[in-house]
């Protein structure tokens, strides 16, 4: 079934597939590569140290997405017309995998370079699954159908997985056996969770969520804690670089167990959480719902009293702080790709930390944020890059300033 070799390091989906931009490049080339854009990116704002890489870099990614759909053409065509040359299947094929590349034609993939493997089997076999259970994938151009996209997150330590089957509408027939008959292929699910998403749109997830089977989410272990995730929180993808991240984000905060520490964009509250123990206490502030509330549930289940968790916008949350003259010793700050804004940055400013601990996941922000932080007091120290997507062009650093 695997179409791919490890040693000739081919990928056969790459052309059509474009998730992979380093698909080809030997692994050493490709951090060369990335230590060489970070370097470039960040020149005259600081040093970068060489980049972690990882030992093995397949098969990292947790959570793995698939979109479904069926092969037109025949007596399906619709207006779309013939899919059958991305794909490779004859008309009436179920297929699964992902969008090529600027359009929304499906390309089938059965086996992925680096998604775990259990997911892309559990993948496969909901595929097979479906004629049998007459669940008809969903057209995005009709709105007919039933099955979007399923989305499986598996907890690299503990080895739950949980299985996300995104609707178009909110009824699974027969739902109960077909959980039955999945389990029956894949005991080690431990949760499935239907999803709806009625719009015309490319976002996966819809709102509304019913737990179909276990308790809607999975726990995992990172850096020693245990941390429950919900199918719309944000979980690093690779859990093996994280921890090797986050070790280097709590050795540069230089914590002694008496700060007061902030960790904005927390996430499910994973980085706060593990700085706990070396912190008086901990604020933590991160805007979806969904992943504060797994954030809270975390704390308790770890037993952690010295942490708090806001659901808001950094921003607006640090203006308040700086505001109220909160007193801030570590702020550590991991925002999306767009970087930070000046809201929270001029708060960071105000509130005057010993210590900020950079986390990014875009070179290009993580610029822009630097400098305006080495404009108004802070200097920075070397930015420590770490591989957290082989084979795409993604790449992750630290850097941690300090008030002059
Ligand atoms: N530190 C976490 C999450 C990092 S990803 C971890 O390592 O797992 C960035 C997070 O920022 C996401 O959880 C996202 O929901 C959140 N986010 C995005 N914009 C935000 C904003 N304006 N204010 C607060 N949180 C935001």
């Amino acid at each position: 079934m695997v179409e791919q070799s490890k040693k000739t390091n081919a990928c056969p989906y790459a052309k059509r597939c474009g998730g992979c931009e380093y698909q080809g490049k030997p692994y050493e080339e490709q951090l060369k590569e990335k230590q060489d854009y970070v370097r470039k990116t960040l020149q005259g704002i600081c040093e970068v140290r060489p980049i972690i890489g990882m030992e093995n870099p397949y098969h990292y990614r947790n959570k793995v997405h698939a979109v479904f759909d069926i092969v037109k053409g025949g007596k399906h065509t619709t207006q779309r017309g013939v899919k059958s040359k991305v794909s490779g299947a004859a008309p009436g094929t179920i297929i699964s995998g992902v969008y090529k590349a600027g359009t929304h034609d499906v390309v089938n993939i059965d086996a992925c370079m680096i998604e775990d493997e259990k997911a892309d089997a559990i993948i496969r076999d909901i595929r097979g699954l479906l004629r049998s259970f007459k669940i008809k994938t969903y057209d995005e151009d009709t709105g007919y159908g039933l099955l979007r996209h399923v989305l499986i997150r598996k907890g690299h330590y503990s080895g739950e997985i949980m299985v996300v089957l995104v609707l178009g509408s909110p009824i699974l027939p027969s739902k109960n056996n077909f959980v039955k008959a999945l389990r029956k292929i894949h005991p080690e699910i431990t949760t499935v969770v239907i999803n709806v998403n009625d719009k015309r749109t490319s976002m996966v997830l819809g709102e509304k969520e019913t737990t179909i089977y276990g308790k809607g989410f999975i726990e995992d272990t990172l850096c020693g804690k245990v941390f429950r995730i919900s199918p719309k929180s944000f979980y690093q993808i690779n859990t093996v670089q994280t921890e090797v991240l986050y070790g280097k984000a709590i050795e540069a905060a230089g914590l002694t167990g008496n700060e007061t520490v902030i960790d904005a964009y927390c996430g499910i509250g994973t980085i706060g959480m593990i700085a706990s123990d070396k912190a008086k206490e901990v604020i933590s502030v991160e805007l979806n719902r969904d992943a504060v509330r797994d954030a809270i549930a975390n704390a308790k289940r770890n037993q952690i009293k010295n942490v708090q968790f806001y659901n808001a916008d950094a921003g607006k949350f640090m203006v308040e702080l700086a505001e109220q003259k909160k007193k801030v010793d570590v702020v550590f700050m991991d925002p999306p790709r767009a970087g930070s804004d000046e809201a929270f940055l001029s708060s960071v400013v105000k509130l005057a930390p010993k210590k900020v601990v950079y986390v990014s996941c875009n070179p290009e922000t993580l610029a822009r944020d630097l400098k305006y932080l080495m404009k108004h007091g802070y200097e920075t120290g070397a930015c420590q890059p770490v591989d957290m997507f082989p084979f795409t062009k993604h790449v992750e650093g630290i850097v941690a300033l300090t008030r002059k």
